[in-house]
């Protein structure tokens, strides 16, 4: 048994052509762990917050001729994805093969980074791809201790509705069921789990999900920046001298534009999407604050998790059986001021809570 803090990181990207074009400057300063930000409008008046991570990839970058953003010189500030990787992905990889549940979640307004964070674009991987590749080198490297199997899976949380990215055609109406059992938790009924054996075959299989995720919001009208992306691997290691199976489960979320969400569609669309869209982001938010609470020793009664899809989900990965980590990504600009410190406050709550997470292992079947 171990109680730990999720660990939160923040990361503040370079500024996009809009904020350059407008002539933006950047309200947000690092030293260490913490983050400043500054009222654009009250050069007095400044936030600070310390987290255990803090990425400067504002500035300080150099694009080599594949594509890759890397620090400008070796050492550099610039914050690349292999340092990010480091510190957050090597933690997760290791926890998975300890047997820990493990869940990474990505926070923060709509171009923030959260995508470049987690998945990444062409030769900058992110978080999730560099996990994979990493994960295959260490069941490699453990061939002679345990036997393992990789099992993938890819959705979507839309107007609280899962659709699965792995299975196409066969779109069912309402979505699929999320269903509870005892032991198990909440789990999403017949989703689609594909036993993988190398990294390029996770990725192909992320790239077919984000194709599908694109098209089916192009389908609905919708914005994809609306909806939560899940992916899961399921790690399981059978330790034949020891008769022992240990079974982990690496959550990799992908969550929903954090900012106020403003619809484009029907009077109807918006009142829908006005419950529903942010059902899950507002009720990952109560959750969060209850287990804050909780945290500092107020009393609390009740926590949320039913009250949405996602954190029906994520149930043990936030308060429960996980190690968890959170990077809150933000835009330098002052334009953005209002939701990169909303970010900050979000991402500071998130801090607060504890997991208790445990090692599933049984004895093998
Ligand atoms: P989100 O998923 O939060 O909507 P994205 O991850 O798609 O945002 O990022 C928006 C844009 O900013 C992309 O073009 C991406 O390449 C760029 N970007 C984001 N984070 C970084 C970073 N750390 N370094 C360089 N470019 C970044
Ligand atoms: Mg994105």
């Amino acid at each position: 048994h171990s109680k730990d803090c999720v660990k939160v990181a923040v990361r503040v990207r370079p500024f996009n052509k809009r904020e350059r074009d407008a002539g933006s400057r950047s309200i947000v300063s690092m030293v260490s762990s913490s983050i400043t930000i500054q009222d654009p409008r009250d050069p007095q008046s400044r936030r600070s917050f310390c987290f255990d991570y803090a990425y400067w990839s504002h500035s300080g970058f150099a694009r080599d001729r594949g594509g890759l953003y890397v620090p400008e010189e070796p050492g550099g500030r610039y914050a690349d994805q292999d340092s990010v990787f480091q510190d957050l992905g090597e933690g997760i990889l290791e926890n998975a093969l300890q047997g820990y549940n493990a869940t990474l979640l990505a926070y923060g307004q709509t171009g923030s980074g959260k995508s470049y964070s987690m998945v990444g674009y062409g030769p900058n991987k992110g978080l999730v791809p560099k996990l994979c590749d990493r994960l295959f080198q260490a069941i490699r490297e453990n061939q002679d201790t345990r036997q393992c199997q990789v099992f993938f899976s890819m959705l979507e949380i839309y107007n609280e509705q899962v659709v699965d990215l792995l299975s196409r055609g066969s779109r069912n109406p309402g979505g699929l069921r999320v269903r509870e059992e005892q032991q198990r938790g909440f789990y999403v009924e017949g989703l689609r789990t594909v036993p993988c054996d190398s990294a390029p075959q996770v990725e192909q299989l992320m790239e077919q999900g984000t194709r599908t995720r694109t098209t089916a919001a192009t389908h609905m009208n919708a914005n994809s920046s609306r909806s939560h992306m899940l992916i899961i691997l399921q790690l399981k290691q059978i330790f034949s001298k020891e008769s022992i199976t240990k079974q982990s489960n690496i959550n990799l979320v992908d969550l929903a534009g954090s900012e106020r969400q403003r619809s484009s569609g029907s009077e109807a669309d918006r009142l829908k999407e006005g419950t529903a869209i942010n059902l899950s982001l507002t009720t990952l938010g109560n959750v969060i604050s209850s287990l804050a609470d909780v945290a500092v020793g107020k009393k609390v009664v009740h926590i949320p998790y039913r009250d949405s899809v996602l954190t029906k989900l994520l149930q043990s990965a936030l308060g429960g059986n996980s190690r968890t980590v959170m990077i809150a990504t933000l835009s330098p600009a002052d334009i953005c001021y209002e939701e990169s410190l909303s970010t900050l406050r979000y991402a500071e709550r998130a801090k607060r809570i504890q997991n208790r997470a445990v090692v599933n292992e049984s004895p093998t079947e």
